[in-house]
């Protein structure tokens, strides 16, 4: 097992409707120095690409981010879901449907800060339907930017977003593939991750 699945096993867990709370060290409480190990690993893995951006949504996904863009040395943009006052000028704009919420929202991105010039690393959090990435995409798209690869934390790996996103030929790296998780025994089982971790042993 790797670092983040043993904390997963150590300190996620598995609730009913099919959700994995890891708000103690990843999406509410933040555990720093593993964000630091993941930033690291997700620069082993993107090390030939040519990122100059980090994108992502808010919220959970912006501190992960901001410590792998740290790694790269280049700046985050984070999508937001709400049209606020500081928001003005031109935006990109798309539809996002939420699965923990259950709802629709959009994400917006200002257009002076994603523009054809740039090379994009997507990085969330989680992956489940793949929702929340399709937007990030179609954001990308619009802006005329490429992407270069996306980081994900936690992939639910028996749904579909990770299969869809790979079909449509993205360099997608999950560092923990979550394959089954039961709500009554707490059981989590993990894919063999096939580009791999480095063992914490
Ligand atoms: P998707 O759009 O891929 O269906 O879902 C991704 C988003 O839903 C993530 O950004 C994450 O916030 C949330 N999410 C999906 N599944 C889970 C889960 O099992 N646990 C938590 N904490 N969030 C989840």
């Amino acid at each position: 097992m790797n670092f983040l699945e043993e904390r997963i096993i150590r300190d996620g867990n598995v609730k009913e409707g099919n959700i994995l709370k890891v708000d103690s060290f990843l999406n509410h409480q933040m555990d720093i120095q593993l964000f630091e190990q993941m930033g690291e690993e997700f620069k082993k893995r993107f090390a030939d690409a040519n990122v100059n951006k980090i994108l992502t949504i808010e919220s959970s996904g912006i501190g992960i981010a901001c410590i792998v863009a740290r790694h790269f040395g280049v700046p985050v943009v984070f999508a937001k879901k709400t049209q606020s006052l500081n928001l003005d000028g031109e935006m990109h704009i798309a539809e996002v449907e939420s699965f923990t919420h259950k709802c629709k929202n959009q994400v917006i991105v200002s257009k002076k800060f994603l523009t054809e010039e740039d090379h994009v690393l997507i990085i969330d959090d989680f992956l489940a339907n793949g929702c929340a990435l399709q937007g990030l995409i179609q954001i990308v798209e619009s802006a005329g930017a490429s992407i270069e690869g996306i980081g994900i934390a936690i992939e639910k790996g028996y749904q579909l977003g990770g299969r869809m996103i790979r079909n449509l030929g993205y360099h997608l790296e999950s560092l923990a593939i979550v394959d089954a998780m039961d709500a009554v025994t707490g059981e989590i089982t993990f894919r063999d991750n096939a580009t791999a971790l480095e063992e914490t042993e």
